[in-house]
């Protein structure tokens, strides 16, 4: 039988395998072949992925080092920029798949190896103890208000662990046990910014694989409150109108659509 050729999403800790486009401008491909694109060890494991789009069997594994390959190594968040979207979000499927295997080896409860019940399960091999792979889901939420001369205005932050000092994102905190996810939106305003929020609405939600997250975006008013930032998370916080936006996060991420609804939103 001839061997069928399959989408291999390859990855060296946060990077992923991506071959040169043939033209300039053309967007950049995962490598498809019957056999792996790199060396592999005896022990490397192989994750099933669902089929592509184009009916394609798609597979994923991770090695070490960046290993001789035809092609260069991306981070997955610059894969954005690169890849369509549908490949952008199966690679960031594989990779938290691969990081969720990773990390469930052995049973939590007994210590015995874990062995594989179905594509996205794992069952103790001992104490019969099933694990899937786990979601941590993220609030994050744009403010209005309307200042005294009339004009909409926004919140922006800038958080202490933003990878660049100049930009201004929006509140956002991961949910915690027991709590709904308007009553987390509510709870990380006031922890971050002392500020009363109201009209609590869902936007849109993205899965957020750095490494295992998904962002659940909202809109919210301004209801009351001396805006005051807690230092531990923020190290800065303004309203800021539409005519005077500092630098705001690439498009890759759900913050850069909810400002991008209210920039569209202008009259
Ligand atoms: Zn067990």
């Amino acid at each position: 039988m001839e061997s069928e050729n399959i989408r291999w999403f390859v990855f060296c800790g946060d990077s992923i395998l991506l071959q040169r486009p043939a033209a300039d401008g053309d967007p950049h491909r995962l490598p498809v072949s019957a056999e792996p694109p790199t060396e592999i060890k005896p022990w490397t494991k192989f994750q099933e992925l669902p089929l592509g789009a184009d009916g394609t069997p798609q597979r994923a594994y991770s090695i070490n080092t960046p290993a001789d390959a035809e092609g260069s190594f991306v981070g997955l968040r610059e894969s954005y920029q690169r890849l369509s979207r549908a490949d952008y979000l199966m690679a960031g499927k594989a990779y938290e798949l691969l990081y969720w295997d990773k990390g469930t080896q052995y049973c939590g409860v007994c210590g015995a190896p874990m062995e594989r019940a179905t594509v996205i399960s794992k069952r103790c091999t001992h104490c019969g103890k099933e694990v899937w792979p786990q979601v941590s889901p993220a609030v994050i939420v744009r403010i209005r208000r309307t200042d005294s001369e009339g004009r909409e205005q926004i919140l922006l932050v800038h958080a202490r662990n933003f990878r660049r000092t100049e930009m201004y994102g929006l509140v956002a905190g991961f949910v915690e046990t027991g709590e709904t996810l308007e009553e987390c939106v509510q709870r990380e305003v006031m922890e971050e910014t002392h500020l009363r929020i109201k009209n609590i609405r869902y936007f849109a939600s993205q899965p957020w694989p750095y490494p295992c997250g998904i962002m659940i975006g909202f809109t919210a008013d301004y209801a009351g409150g001396e805006l005051k930032v807690q230092e531990e998370e923020l190290s800065r916080a303004a309203w800021f109108s539409r005519d005077c936006l500092p630098a705001i996060p690439d498009k890759l991420s759900i913050a850069r659509r909810l400002i991008d609804d209210w920039i569209d939103k202008a009259v």
